[in-house]
C-alpha cells in the first residue's frame, strides 16, 4: 500500500508546485471562499494550505487518506461528467506517502477538528484539535524519502515561481475566492474577492484592466467568455494568458493554435495579449483524463473548439483598436 503510493505520487506530484495545485482544487472543490498557501523554500521545507471549506470528520478524514477514497465519483457514470476538480482519491495518499504531512480538518457544525500525523505513509498520530472551521493541509520535507525525486527539484526560486504560476491560474478561475500567497513569509499575492475583470488586473499586477475587452460566444454547444487585451507594449510572455476548459487551467495546442489565428496580424513576435478565457462543453466531449499533472485534454470535437474560439475572438478583435 504504501509503496503504491509512493509510486502514484510520481505520478501525480512533481514538484511543490503540483502539490499545491491537488490541494487547492481539494480547497475549491471542498466550497472554500477563501484560502491561504504558504511555502518556505520554494515549498521544499513547507508548503501550508488553509481553506475555509466544508473540512471533514474524523471517520472522512481518515479515509480520504486511502488510495481512490474520493468522495467525488460514485457511479462509473459520474466519470463522464466530472464537475469537480478532483476525482480520482489518489493526490493525498500520494503526498502523504512522500512527506512528513499534517491533516487538520473540521466541520462547521462539529465542536472540534481532527489531526492525523502522516510521515512516509504511515499514520503516526490521530486527535482531536481545536480550530477554526475547515482545513489546514502541512507538507515539510517533501520527497525526504524519495531521494531520487529530491534530486530533480530546482532552485527555490525556480520552485517559488512555479507555485507563483499555480496559484495566479487557480485565482484567474475563481474570482469569487479570496487568495493570498506568501513566500518564506513575504506575501506574493493577495487578493480579495472579487469579479474576473478586476482579478486578471490584480493578478498579472499591470494597469490592464482597462484594456481588457469583454468575449461571450456560443457556438456548436461551445460557449466561449472571458476579457482579451490588445498586444502588450512592452515585451511579454504567454504566461498572462490563461486558458480553462470547465473550469481547469489548460495549456492545450488546439486552444493555443485558435488564439494565435485570432491575433494573426496582431501579435508581433514576444508581444503576447493579457487574456483570461473559459471555454465551457459538455463535459462527455472532453477528456481531461490524458495525464494527472500535464495541462493536457483531449476533445472529441477538435476543430469544434478551434472554431468557436476563434469565432468569439474575432468578433471582438475586429471591432477592437488595436
Ligand atoms: P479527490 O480530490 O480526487 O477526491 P484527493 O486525494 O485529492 O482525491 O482527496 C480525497 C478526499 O478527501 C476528497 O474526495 C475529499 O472528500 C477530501 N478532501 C480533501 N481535501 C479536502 C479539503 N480541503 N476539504 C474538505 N475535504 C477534503
Ligand atoms: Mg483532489
Amino acid at each position: 500500500e504504501t509503496i503504491t503510493n509512493k509510486i502514484a505520487a510520481g505520478e501525480v506530484v512533481e514538484r511543490p508546485a503540483s502539490v499545491i495545485k491537488e490541494l487547492l482544487e481539494n480547497s475549491l472543490d471542498a466550497g472554500a471562499s477563501d484560502v491561504s498557501v504558504e511555502i518556505a523554500a520554494g515549498g521544499r521545507r513547507l508548503i501550508r494550505i488553509t481553506d475555509n471549506g466544508h473540512g471533514m470528520s474524523r471517520e472522512d478524514a481518515l479515509l480520504s487518506l486511502e488510495r481512490h477514497a474520493t468522495s467525488k465519483i460514485r457511479t462509473d457514470s459520474d466519470l463522464d461528467g466530472i464537475l469537480t476538480l478532483g476525482f480520482r482519491g489518489e493526490a493525498l495518499p500520494s503526498i502523504a506517502s512522500v512527506s512528513r504531512f499534517r491533516l487538520a480538518t473540521r466541520e462547521a457544525g462539529s465542536l472540534e477538528g481532527t489531526e492525523i500525523i502522516v510521515e512516509g505513509g504511515r499514520v503516526k498520530d490521530v486527535k482531536a484539535c481545536g480550530m477554526a472551521p475547515g482545513t489546514v493541509i502541512s507538507v515539510e520535507q517533501l520527497f525526504f524519502n524519495t531521494p531520487a525525486r529530491l534530486k530533480f527539484l530546482r532552485s527555490a526560486e525556480t520552485e517559488t515561481g512555479h507555485v507563483g504560476d499555480t496559484v495566479a491560474r487557480m485565482a484567474v478561475s475563481r474570482p469569487e475566492v479570496a487568495f493570498r500567497l506568501a513566500s518564506d513569509d513575504r506575501e506574493m499575492l493577495r487578493v480579495q474577492r472579487s469579479d474576473l475583470r478586476r482579478r486578471i488586473a490584480q493578478t498579472v499586477g499591470k494597469d490592464a484592466a482597462a484594456a481588457l475587452h469583454e468575449v461571450a460566444g456560443t457556438e456548436g454547444g461551445i460557449t466561449v467568455t472571458g476579457f482579451i487585451s490588445g498586444p502588450q507594449s512592452v515585451r511579454s510572455t504567454t504566461s498572462a494568458m490563461f486558458t480553462y476548459i470547465n473550469g481547469r487551467f489548460v495549456r492545450d495546442k488546439v486552444v493555443q493554435h485558435a488564439i494565435m489565428q485570432a491575433y494573426r496580424g496582431v501579435i508581433d513576435r514576444g508581444r503576447y495579449p493579457i487574456l483570461a478565457l473559459f471555454i465551457e462543453l459538455p463535459p462527455g466531449e472532453v477528456d481531461v483524463n490524458v495525464h494527472p499533472t500535464k495541462h493536457e485534454v483531449r476533445f472529441r470535437r477538435q476543430s469544434a473548439v478551434h472554431d468557436a474560439l476563434q469565432a468569439a475572438l474575432e468578433g471582438v478583435l475586429r471591432r477592437s483598436p488595436w
